[in-house]
């Protein structure tokens, strides 16, 4: 039987990564800030649309050393509906994560019930753009501003998108992405913060590189999350064909929502205005009120066909082991529900419409 994995890796050919790295055997130069993390870094500022960016090992480094180069104490208001790294990257930094609920139509935090949670102790938001889909940027703005807040957003799925034209990472004090290998577009593993303040970047440098400033200075007490040079070679020849992908995935999406519209029990992504989106994902509800069916049915029935969806995001993080004794997941009711409808389904740029049809007739005929 054939499998189909929720996402594939894009990688360059073969011929044009070796092409890149070729000059690494001239150089011997593997890591620290070479010439292909400055280069790469270069090119990001501009695809990006962003003022300043900082390269990092991965999107969790980028999330965990920008919370830690703000300094700050107390609480964090944030979103349980997340990869498990955003509520660690609040928690390793001593800081404890208060959670807002979602809305239900792009998943992102309710900004209607961000004021209700903050206290004198509250010291910053990290709202997660999730799927792509952007978060209320001018909303977060606005309360930030009011009772100021620091804002670093989660944008590791949001990899050039661009809300009424400007670059997303744009928004807030920083922007975290990541380049995992299942990203829109991969460094292998890599990630980046983007960041409006200058001195924020130096800091954010000098805790990727053990606060190293010059052959005899030591400026921080720093961490090592550096990119080497093989990831942003990888990052390099991605780049070159990244717009290339995300049409790919938008006709897939485009085909997906065709035959997936009007369903009784089927909620779709939502389309947002005045976004550019990436097409990262393709989350899909499934309400067993109206079709019968409740979503783990549907998981194992594709799984019955070597068709692997994710439930992602299930279990929401304050779910998670290490957090539920401090959590009640009833507090963020509409986060909870829809991880327990939801399912992404298979998606990446050389997903063929022949395994879009044959995922869309299980799940049609399973209903
Ligand atoms: C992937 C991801 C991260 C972490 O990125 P890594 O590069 O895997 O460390 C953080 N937040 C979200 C929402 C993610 O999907």
């Amino acid at each position: 039987m054939k499998e189909i994995m929720v996402t594939r890796s894009s990688m360059p050919q073969l011929e044009e990564y070796v092409e890149e790295i070729k000059d690494i055997w001239d150089t011997h130069w593997l890591t620290n800030m070479g010439v292909k993390h400055r280069e790469l870094e270069r090119k990001l500022t501009e695809y990006l649309d962003v003022e300043n960016i900082e390269l990092l090992s991965n999107g969790h480094m980028a999330l965990e050393l920008s919370i830690q180069a703000m300094n700050l104490q107390g609480e964090v208001i944030t979103t349980p509906f997340t990869f498990a790294s955003t509520t660690h990257a609040i928690v390793r930094n001593g800081l404890v994560p208060v959670f807002c609920d979602i809305n239900p139509i792009d998943f992102t935090i309710d900004v209607t019930k961000i004021e209700e949670l903050i206290t004198d102790k509250t010291s910053a938001i990290v709202p997660v753009h999730v799927y792509g889909n952007v978060c209320n940027v001018e909303e977060i703005e606005r309360i930030s501003r009011k009772y100021g807040l620091k804002v670093i957003y989660d944008a590791a799925h949001t990899f050039g998108v661009t809300y009424k034209g400007k670059g997303i990472g744009s928004f807030g004090d920083a922007s975290c992405f990541s380049f995992h290998a299942t990203k829109v577009f991969n460094t292998i593993e890599g990630g980046a913060v983007c960041y409006r303040d200058k001195e924020l970047g130096d800091k954010i440098y000098n805790l990727k590189n053990f606060g190293i400033r010059g052959e005899e200075s030591v400026e921080g007490v720093g961490a090592n999350a550096k990119m080497n040079e093989f990831q942003a070679a990888m990052g390099i020849c991605n780049l070159r064909h990244i717009d290339e992908e995300i049409g790919k995935r938008e006709k897939i999406i485009k085909y997906y929502r065709e035959r997936l519209k009007n369903i009784e029990g089927i909620q779709l992504n939502c389309v947002q205005k005045e976004v550019k989106s990436n097409f990262a994902y393709f989350p899909v509800l499934f309400d067993e009120k109206k079709s019968g069916k409740n979503r783990d049915e549907i998981f194992k029935k594709l799984k019955e066909s070597g068709i692997y969806a994710r439930k992602y995001f299930y279990p929401l993080t304050n779910m998670f082991e290490c957090y539920k004794k401090y959590y009640n997941s009833m507090e963020t009711p509409v986060a909870l529900e829809v991880s327990k409808k939801v399912l992404t389904l298979p998606l990446y740029a050389d997903l063929s419409i022949g395994d879009v049809n044959k995922i869309c007739d299980i799940i049609v005929e399973g209903l």
